[in-house]
């Protein structure tokens, strides 16, 4: 479900954008705004009850396993952020050297997770060796999922705040953000659609980090 939503966000953005030519730059760290945002719906008790349904009764899913959903998304985030953002480090660690700058793998690798405290028991979420995303279009870009989610939990508070079916607000969300699709600046974007810039607390407060 939660595939279906993101990619169904994808497939918004592309419909409802105004844009006179197909291609356009959007910001790197911003495109997984529309779809990410998406996946916040799937697991809403108003929503699990209009869709998960029991395969023979037909009965709505109960509250007891929704309430189960909600506190198994809260298991291990501490560690998996840690590790992912180990990685987004050394992914900007490696693009601040030079073109002719001969590095030792493992020695530099060493010294740019010692560089931002990385304790031993935690690795980055890919090794040197084997991280991909570093060289392979995500090069310097590997922190963009976790600046799309700053965004999409923030821009879904504003769902939350007025209602996560709110048409006013999803009308905004589509004229600010959908319509726009990458010809304008992004910040500009996101702050005609919330009013201000994006804030970090939302994304904590989900994750079990903060209250
Ligand atoms: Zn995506």
């Amino acid at each position: 479900m939660h595939t279906l939503f993101h990619e169904f966000g994808h497939a918004l953005d592309g419909l409802f954008s105004e844009k006179t030519y197909g291609y356009s730059f959007i910001a790197w760290d911003f495109v997984e705004l529309p779809s990410q945002i998406m996946e916040h719906w799937v697991t809403e008790p108003e929503m699990l009850k209009s869709y998960a349904l029991h395969y023979e009764t037909g009965e709505a899913m109960p509250d007891e396993l929704i309430e189960k959903i909600r506190e198994s998304s809260l298991f291990n985030n501490g560690f998996a952020k840690v590790e992912y953002l180990a990685a987004c480090y050394l992914d900007m660690a490696y693009h601040t050297i030079g073109p002719d700058e001969e590095v030792d793998v493992a020695e530099f690798e060493k010294e740019a997770m010692d560089e931002i405290g990385l304790i031993s028991e935690i690795v980055p979420r890919y090794r040197s060796t084997y991280f991909l995303h570093a060289t392979g279009g995500y090069d310097s870009g590997y922190y963009s999922y976790d600046w799309a989610a700053v965004l999409d939990h923030d821009a879904y508070d504003a769902f939350k705040e007025n209602g996560i079916f709110d048409n006013e607000t999803a009308q905004s969300f589509r004229n600010n953000i959908l319509e726009k699709n990458g010809t304008m600046d992004a910040m500009e974007m996101y702050v005609n659609f919330r009013g201000r810039e994006p804030e970090r607390t939302a994304l904590l407060r989900n994750l079990g980090f903060m209250e």
